[in-house]
């Protein structure tokens, strides 16, 4: 008999196994709401990116209902053939105008955003500059391209004006620079230094490219994102990329920056031309979730409020809760085991949290990440608080 070329598939995944690496996936029963159910338990949701609550929002439900009764369940195409339709133009346009930007282009996904825009943004004989921690869809964009690659420190101002100060003398010229950072950072939930970074950056020529999915509907004037946050324009921070998937409740990616960008990104990104559009409800439950935040300030509101009164109160009992400085929160524990323990005995104390070990981040440094939510109230913060002073004590780690 000839080996089994999918032998491989076993091996490799009873390693990950061994080494306690591998996804246990939960299964979640009905919508991502503050009080879900998960593998048959109630549990307070602390892991969801449904930062606002919008997932489940009657407003969106209802766009989505009607966009399928008015367009239909498909777009039919990709976007540059038949696929491209009113709602997603007018998507567009309503996240341009929230923006504050010339104009936006949606993609499929985040990911695919990322993954298609950033190798046509630089190629050979160009420079691409990344932040050590960006996240896994950027890292992805960039192996696509055939520039070549620098990382600066972790947030580093004065580090990336290192590698900037190299790169001048580079022979030949680079021909283009792309320095590309996450706004928040999703395992520690710290804030990128943009203002600092475009101020860096500016007599070097380079263009700033943002990933802010866990920064809009979250920073920024009423949710607006990073770029609102520090008070710069699109003409300082060249892309200002996002997803529909976090805060805004859907799905989708999306860029924001200048006419032409959106004109060249459309063109060029292979992702973006080859992979088949939206379908009518997800770009009208996006509409309707830009409206409630035109319209309601109140959920950003409480998501700070929210944020505020638990990591206090982590931070009263003793826990670390690292560089956070938004509604991420690392509840610092230490060896990827105990991580893991940590959040077994959270779900039996009926909070859902999950760990994040090596290699999502550096071994020691394993940590349960919260994702504070603005529809938890007072009773499900203080229970899951509660919760976290009982596991802390019973594994030593306050
Ligand atoms: N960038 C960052 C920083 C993210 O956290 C994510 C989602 N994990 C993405 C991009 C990808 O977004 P999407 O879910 O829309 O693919």
């Amino acid at each position: 008999m000839t080996r089994d070329p999918t032998a491989f598939l076993k091996s490799e995944y009873e390693e990950l196994v061994k080494q306690a690496l591998d996804w246990r996936l939960r299964e979640l029963q009905g919508p991502s709401s503050p009080r879900a159910i998960v593998d048959g338990k109630e549990v307070i949701m602390l892991c969801s990116n449904n930062y606002l609550g919008l997932s489940n929002h009657p407003k969106l439900k209802q766009a989505a209902i009607d966009a399928i009764k008015s367009h239909g369940v498909g777009s039919g195409s990709v976007r540059p053939i038949a696929g491209n339709m009113d709602l997603h133009e007018e998507l567009e346009r309503r996240l341009a105008k929230f923006k504050g930007a010339e104009a936006s282009l949606v993609y499929q996904t985040g990911f695919a955003a990322n993954a298609g825009l950033i190798p046509q943004l630089v190629g050979k004989g160009d420079l691409i500059i990344s932040d050590e921690l960006n996240h896994g869809s950027i890292i992805d964009g960039v192996r696509l391209t055939r520039a070549e690659r620098a990382i600066f420190k972790h947030t580093d101002v004065p580090d990336l004006g290192r590698v900037l100060d190299e790169a001048k003398k580079h022979k030949p010229a680079y021909n283009r620079i792309l320095i590309i950072t996450d706004g928040v950072f999703s395992m520690d939930g710290d804030i990128a230094p943009l203002d600092q970074i475009v101020k860096m950056s500016n007599p070097h020529g380079a263009m700033i490219y943002v990933d802010d999915a866990h920064g809009e509907a979250v920073l920024g004037k009423g949710g607006r994102g990073i770029v609102s946050h520090f008070n710069l324009t699109h003409r300082d921070v060249h892309v200002e990329m996002g997803t529909f998937s976090k805060a805004f409740g859907v799905v989708g990616g999306h860029i924001s920056g200048s006419e032409y960008l959106r004109k060249f990104a459309y063109n060029k990104s292979r992702t973006w031309l080859l992979s088949g559009s939206h379908p009518p409800p997800v770009a009208a439950a996006c509409i309707a979730a830009i409206d409630i935040l035109e319209t309601e300030p109140k959920h950003v509101e409480n998501l700070w409020k929210n944020r505020e009164y638990f990591i206090k109160s982590m931070q009263d009992f003793g826990f670390n809760t690292g560089m956070s400085e938004t509604p991420i929160i690392p509840v610092m524990i230490g060896e990827s085991d105990d991580a893991q323990k940590f959040s077994v005995r959270l779900f039996e104390e009926g909070v859902f949290a999950l760990p994040i070990v090596y290699p999502m981040v550096a071994r020691g440094q394993a940590r349960i990440r919260v994702i504070m939510n603005s529809a938890l109230t007072m009773e499900d913060l203080n229970s899951a608080i509660t919760a976290f002073e009982k596991v802390g004590k019973e594994l030593n780690i306050i």
